[in-house]
């Protein structure tokens, strides 16, 4: 076969690491055939060759747990399809803690783990010992079992991946860098290659950590950055054999495979080393970084208080790869937000030959469906915005990222680097009134006001943290008097125009076509009628609409509406996510304090719920919405940024005489699940439809079409398959929940907890989560008897499908 490039091709893939050759393999399953993979060296030659081989199926969502667990079984299977070996060994992995801490947090994991399907056990020593004898033991005080883990080749798995692609028709040229991306009309349209220039439909980056460089190339920022990351592998050594599991000791931050006889020792140290700080260099192929035993030493000092017998081992291998990192530690997949038909599977943060069969068949599926077929959100690209394509920020950022696969995931767990970053206005004011503040999408958050600036920390633990106090005084503010909350970070967009309107009507589920002056709680859905958002839209004249979304959805609710802009419409879109500081005052003596400053009347006539217009604070017009999402009567107010400390001193200010205090976002979210509110990424996705998620209330299906109509006219009666609970603890001392528990009903497992915290009006724990309904029906449903498993304690709840806190019926219309 000539290795001349072909003119046209309806896909072009860059890159032969193991995701390009994953995303080629299964787009021959999807049906496309007509694809090229490009790749700059040989197959595998990236990071994909350096990777120790692990396949280690628990992450910390279900939908990307079930990726890997694909991996898994196609790995299993590959040889049999095409004939090339993987190497793929069902050998399972122990993990094992040295604190009582981390061994709690397995028997939480133990639980995670059955609710999301996987097979994992919460184990004594002497089982741990038993299934790793080589060990030393003494210091143990937990472990884990995953029975279903395993280990593969690297790069024969790519060259297995690379064969079933062929094999269905994909044409793969090594040795053949791509130098240029065509784009027209903001869409890619091609690339340019040292061999010639290729048209395509479709363009997919997976260029490993290259794609960071490959996507500037055409504007798309693919936040991620090298770090160097180090395993040795030993000669022989007795009692070591090809059954042996993996073994994980995440206190002392390493992992070990068997190797050939000998051991493969690396791990996680919590000071990652950034690499490539000046861009990649060229023709890294095969290539491998110097030994760097400084680095290594803390790895090596642990493996040695685990593993006794590597004082005497011969080390054969220091292996040094380079490995991209994103901000968060999830990788990146979909179509980027800048440029359409130009895909992006990259960023593995040394999950890459664990994530890539999952992956790559997801993005395949992504690519011809034309919209992710599941949820993916923990790593869609639409997570990001373009301020993350900063060197100095994802260099910074990378050396504490590798570190967290080992480190305490503690509930709340907030990362150090790169902060503070995002600030609104008054994030000083708040600093001196000791608030402690959360990162999210860059925003620095309040999440609690201490009483000292001895106190403004978080002491992390499974127990109740140092915060407890402070966030139910906050919680108890806002129930019983008034709390003002900076929620600058929500994100914000004007929708203006001649068509703001219908393309509203087309976009959303609820009724858009509202008097000036109302706003309204909508999900914007899919083609099957899952949400992509929920969001609040205030109409604010005959053509012009506030959009007011979570933080984190900014990119995606920005490129959810602008692509599904009819062509000519007569609509624009513009982020207003920096122009305005929000105030929510909430709390029953919310209005009491407004009426201080504002001469607008604000009685139910006047000012009803949903209402949103334009009100003085002081000497400065505001706009201001009544609604709330912690379940008390409140305003929103949107400040414009420069008149926002005025605003928060008067406020605050005449706030004193009803008793107004600060707020933080841990106090919204025992508030919120008090009421039972849903939250976007936790209780929504694009795996619930309205119905599940109890929101029926807010779809017009007689409104007329709108995306997902459709697929809610044929559910709609239907029994559901799953339904969203409220749940509240029968005790007010039972351990804390975080998310992510399983939930058990009449004994056997029926779900999970997707949102959880300590109701402090309720006095227990509150919680949210999806519970399959195996044909029940509601009352049935209700009267049985759940409860939900924390760290191995069956906590027994009751269950509601309606607010768990609502004492005086819609108390927030009041
Ligand atoms: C030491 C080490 C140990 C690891 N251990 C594990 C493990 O046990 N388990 C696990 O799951 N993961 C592990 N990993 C991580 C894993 O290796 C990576 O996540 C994975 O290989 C990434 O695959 P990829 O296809 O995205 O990138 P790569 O393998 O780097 O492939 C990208 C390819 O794109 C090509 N390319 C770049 N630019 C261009 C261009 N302009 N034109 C054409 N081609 C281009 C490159 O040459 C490269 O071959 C480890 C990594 C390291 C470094």
């Amino acid at each position: 076969m000539t290795d001349q490039v072909p003119k046209a091709a309806r896909v072009v893939i860059i890159g032969g690491g193991i995701m390009g050759c994953s995303v080629a393999y299964h787009l021959t399953k999807c049906g496309v055939k007509d694809a090229v993979l490009l790749e700059q060296g040989r197959l595998s030659c990236g990071t994909t060759w350096h990777a120790a081989g692990l396949v280690g199926q628990l992450r910390t969502s279900s939908n990307i747990t079930r990726l890997v667990q694909y991996s898994a079984e196609l790995y299993a299977r590959l040889e049999a399809e095409t004939g090339q070996a993987t190497g793929w060994k069902q050998c399972g992995s122990v993990l094992v803690a040295r604190t009582p801490e981390r061994a709690e947090l397995f028997k939480r994991i133990a639980s995670a783990a059955a609710a999301q399907g996987v097979s994992c056990e919460s184990i004594s020593t002497k089982a741990a010992a038993d299934h790793y004898p080589i060990m030393r033991t003494d210091d143990i005080v937990g472990a884990l079992w995953l029975p279903l883990d395993g280990k593969v080749n690297p790069a024969d798995v790519t060259q297995a991946l690379a064969k079933g692609a062929r094999m269905g028709g994909v044409r793969i040229l090594e040795r053949t860098r791509v130098t240029a991306i065509h784009v027209q009309a903001g869409a890619a349209t091609g690339v340019s290659t040292d061999k010639g220039e290729i048209k395509a439909d479709i363009v997919v980056n997976c260029a490993g950590q290259w794609a960071k460089q490959v996507g500037r190339m055409c504007g798309v920022t693919v936040p991620l950055h090298s770090a160097e990351h180090m395993y040795i592998v030993t000669g022989r050594i007795d009692g070591v054999h090809p059954d042996l599991p993996v073994l994980r000791d995440p206190d002392g931050y390493i992992y070990v495979k068997e190797e050939v006889g000998g051991l493969l020792m690396g791990g996680f140290e919590p000071e990652a080393k950034p690499w490539a700080m000046n861009g990649i260099p060229e023709n890294f192929e095969f290539g491998m970084l110097p030994d760097d035993w400084d680095q290594f030493e803390i790895l090596m000092q642990n493996a040695l208080i685990r593993l006794p017998a590597l004082e005497t081992a011969e080390i054969k291998t220091f292996m040094n790869g380079p490995e991209s990192f994103t901000p968060d530690n999830n990788f990146i997949l979909g179509e980027a937000p800048a440029l359409k038909n130009f895909f992006v599977g990259a960023g593995f943060n040394s999950i890459g030959i664990a994530s890539a069969g999952g992956a790559g068949r997801a993005l395949a599926e992504w690519i011809v469906a034309g919209e992710p077929t599941s949820d993916l959100w923990p790593v869609d690209i639409r997570r990001f915005a373009p301020f993350y394509d900063n060197d100095v920020l994802l260099h910074d950022r990378v050396k504490e990222v590798l570190g967290l696969h080992y480190k305490m995931p503690w509930p709340n767990r907030e990362l150090d680097s790169v902060r503070p970053f995002r600030r609104s206005p008054l994030y000083d004011r708040l600093a001196d009134k000791y608030a402690v503040f959360g990162s999210k999408m860059g925003w620095e958050r309040p999440n609690f006001f201490a009483p000292s600036k001895a106190e403004a920390k978080i002491d992390y633990s499974f127990g109740r943290q140092n915060w407890f106090p402070y966030a139910a005084a906050e919680h108890k503010a806002a129930r019983e008097t008034v709390a003002v909350f900076d929620q600058t970070s929500f994100a914000k967009f004007l929708l203006q125009g001649r068509d703001a309107l219908s393309v509203l009507q087309r976009l959303c589920a609820n009724e858009m076509n509202v008097p000036v002056g109302t706003s309204v709680y909508t999900g914007m859905l899919n083609k099957r009628g899952h949400y992509e958002s929920d969001l609040t839209v205030g109409r604010i004249a005959h053509d012009r609409f506030l959009i007011v979304t979570g933080t984190a959805q900014a990119t995606r609710d920005a490129v959810w509406i602008n692509g599904h802009m009819p062509d000519g419409a007569h609509a624009f879109l513009t982020d207003m996510t920096s122009a305005y500081v929000v105030l929510a005052v909430m709390g029953p003596r919310a209005r009491d304090l407004l009426a201080r400053l504002t001469k607008a009347p604000l009685d139910n006539g006047a000012f009803p719920f949903g209402a949103i217009r334009e009100i003085g604070i002081g000497n400065a017009n505001v706009l201001a919405a009544r609604r709330t999402y912690v379940g008390e009567l409140g305003w929103e107010l949107f400040v414009p940024v420069e008149l926002a400390t005025g605003v928060y001193d008067l406020i605050m200010s005449a706030g004193a005489e009803f008793g107004a205090r600060d707020g933080g976002y841990y106090a919204i979210e025992s508030l919120r699940l008090e009421k039972g509110y849903r939250a976007w990424g936790r209780e929504l996705s694009p795996d619930i439809n309205p119905f599940e998620a109890g929101l029926g209330f807010s779809v017009k299906l007689e409104k007329g079409d709108f995306i997902g109509r459709d697929a809610l006219v044929a559910a709609k009666g239907k029994t559901l398959e799953k339904r969203l609970l409220s749940f509240v603890g029968l005790s007010a001392d039972s351990p804390l929940a975080y998310g992510g528990e399983l939930i058990l009903r009449d004994g056997v497992r029926v779900g999970e907890v997707t949102s959880a915290a300590y109701g402090h009006t309720l006095q227990a724990i509150v919680a949210l989560g999806f519970v399959k309904t195996e044909g029940m029906t509601t009352e049935n449903l209700l009267d049985a008897k759940y409860q939900i498993d924390i760290a191995g304690h069956l906590i027994p709840v009751r269950a509601s499908l309606k607010a768990l806190y609502d004492p005086v019926g819609a108390r927030t219309k009041i």
